[in-house]
């Protein structure tokens, strides 16, 4: 979590941080600071709230610089107030630190330097590494290199740091492990990101920070080395990003822009791998380990949030088309017991950002295990991307609303397309049946065009149920997840109280919650579940609850028992997931907007989650 810009070149640093945060604030949004070299040493100005009130602040104080760090704050230690806020400064106000992560062994490290007389002023666990670089300076005269350095020795835990000194005013020091970092090498500048967003319209050549890594950058250039101290050449790398990918085109917020470009993404996504008319898929991702994925005795799924929904539908999918046992487990639950790995077994994980802490963690667990782990990301040459041992990406471009939406149906377009391929490598389909999914696959962005021409009247619906405090949505099979999913969307950005189950568990519990307030959102097609769920529908009526109906245009008598009908075009049942959720999408937007809230930084929300 938390966005990391920093500067050094021959511009005015203030508004290139300052344009930097905004970028970066979807990571993290409830505190914004940064640090400068002024004329009489370092000079740091930070405040609780958005990266705009630091920006309206610091306006009228007429500060200038050549080099800074900047830092959007996602709070772990210590509340969002002026004084936790980034950077930090040592006691003797010679060093600046930004940081995004957690030192789990903070709390020693603070007792070890309060022996030594130190003072903290904040609750944060980043002090502790500004107070601790400062310390060995002090002690052993080491140049802000080398004390960063073994600062990190010492410290447990994951980070982006960037660190000024008033010592060395031409350098920053970076440094990175478990938290990405991007440097951007322009003419005679250089920039420093959590992400590549702040650096692409200085320039496009980046080069991304390995693991435990540091970077110098002075006014000499740009040395790169690990914490032991062995040098390495920079690779530079092409950013491939423009600028209008970040910005919201007239949207008024990000999240419609995005929910809106799914028919593009998903078409995107299948590009170049699915050619339905020759019935083929191409995946070039996986390649080498495609092999060990055709003879796996098991799949199991990874992820978080709604990756992790994206997983259950994947499950349900690899079982039903390929035939193979598949599971979906939270990356942060299965890393904190002990899974059973088998040879031969392949693990998926999913995440938009590819920098998912929990997941990461989980795909180390698995390799030691002897597992093979295929990544699916949004994010190219995100650690996820790096760590696992092949991939497909998702194409979605970058997606800047807190709420993942063009990413999940991303996340589903590629989880069919494998488990696709993988039916027809294993024979588990006619070729009739694969050959029509083909098809059908192909149409899904149109079919995606086709729901979002329902938004006036996803909107009005909206309109009708924005004051109820508690919402149930229920589906079944392929629709389940996709239940949970429009339920988590909801308590996202609308703060509503929300549950997703299985409408077949709705009579073992969740129904003693229906009465007419509540109302019930059901996903309800001609899937074989049809008969089922509509007697759900009659059960929740029965009880005077309002029923919300997702279902297939034209179907006349759900249409008739729903109080709110939302038609989507009709597709195969194995499809349908990525075509459903985008009306649950819309609705959950409304939902928000209607609410008052801010559908693109919920509150106590940030994107990346990278801490675990
Ligand atoms: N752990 C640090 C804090 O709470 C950094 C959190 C972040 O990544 O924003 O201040």
């Amino acid at each position: 979590m938390c966005g990391i810009v920093a500067y050094i070149g021959q511009r005015d640093v203030v508004p290139v941080i300052m344009k930097g945060l905004h970028r970066l604030e979807y990571r993290g949004y409830d505190s914004a600071g940064l640090a400068i070299h002024g004329p009489s040493g370092l000079e740091v100005y930070k405040r609780r709230g958005k990266v705009s009130e630091l920006e309206d602040w610091v306006q009228d104080k007429n500060i200038s610089s050549h080099i800074g760090i900047g830092h959007t704050r996602w709070a772990t230690h210590g509340e969002p107030n002026d004084v936790n806020a980034h950077p930090h400064l040592s006691p003797d106000g010679k060093i600046a630190v930004v940081h995004n992560g957690i030192i789990e062994n903070y709390e020693s490290l603070r007792r070890h330097l309060l022996a030594k007389g130190y003072t903290f002023r904040s609750e944060t666990d980043t002090e502790v590494l500004a107070v601790l670089i400062a310390d060995f300076q002090k002690e052993h005269g080491f140049d802000l290199e080398r004390a960063v350095r073994m600062a990190l020795h010492r410290v447990v835990g994951a980070y982006l740091v960037a660190v000024l000194s008033t010592d060395e005013p031409n350098t920053l020091v970076v440094a990175r492990k478990g938290s990405p970092g991007v440097i951007g090498i322009g003419d005679d500048e250089f920039l420093v990101a959590s992400d590549a967003t702040p650096i692409i319209e200085y320039t496009k050549r980046v080069v991304y920070l390995n693991e435990d890594e540091l970077a110098v950058i002075s006014d000499k250039g740009l040395t790169l080395k690990n914490l032991k101290n062995e040098q390495r050449s920079p690779e530079i790398e092409q950013l491939d990003l423009e600028l209008t990918a970040i910005e919201k085109e007239g949207y008024p917020h990000f999240m419609l822009k995005e929910i809106y470009e799914q028919p593009k993404t998903v078409r995107d996504c299948l590009r170049g791998r699915l050619r339905a008319n020759e019935a083929t898929i191409k995946l070039g991702g996986i390649r080498e380990y495609a092999e060990h994925l055709n003879r796996a005795e098991r799949v199991v799924f990874l992820a978080c949030g709604t990756s992790w929904h994206a997983g259950i539908v994947a499950s349900y999918l690899f079982e039903d088309l390929c035939h193979i046992p598949a599971t979906s487990d939270y990356a942060s639950e299965f890393r904190y017991r002990n899974p059973v790995i088998r040879e031969g077994d392949v693990v998926l994980v999913i995440s938009q950002s590819g920098e998912t802490a929990d997941t990461l963690k989980a795909i180390d667990m698995v390799k030691e295990r002897g597992g093979i782990v295929l990544g699916i990301c949004n994010v190219v040459g995100s650690s996820i991307s790096r760590e696992t041992h092949e991939g497909v990406y998702t194409h979605s471009g970058p997606e800047i609303g807190v709420a993942s939406t063009k990413a999940f149906t991303g996340q589903l377009a590629v989880l069919t397309l494998i488990a696709l391929k993988l039916a027809s490598e294993r024979s588990t389909l006619s070729a009739m049946r694969l050959n029509q999914l083909l098809r059908d696959l192909d149409q899904v962005p149109q079919k995606i065009e086709e729901v979002l021409t329902q938004n006036d009247h996803i909107k009005a619906i909206a309109e009708q149920y924005a004051k109820v405090k508690n919402m149930l949505f229920m589906g079944r099979g392929a629709q389940f997840p996709i239940a949970l999913e429009g339920a988590l969307k909801l308590k996202e950005i609308s703060y509503i109280h929300a549950e997703g189950y299985p409408s077949g568990e709705m009579k073992h519990g969740p129904i003693a919650l229906v009465e007419e307030a509540t109302p019930s959102l059901f996903l309800c097609f001609k899937d074989g579940n049809y008969e089922k769920v509509f007697s759900n529908i009659q059960e929740v009526k029965a009880r005077k609850g309002k029923v919300i109906v997702i279902g297939e245009q034209g179907d006349a008598e759900l249409e008739e028992i729903s109080d709110a009908f939302i038609g989507v075009p009709a597709i195969d049942p194995v499809l349908m997931p990525m075509v459903s959720v985008v009306a649950l999408q819309l609705f959950a937007y409304h939902m928000g907007v209607l609410n008052g809230r801010n559908v693109d930084q919920p509150r106590n929300l940030a994107k990346s989650v990278t801490v675990e």
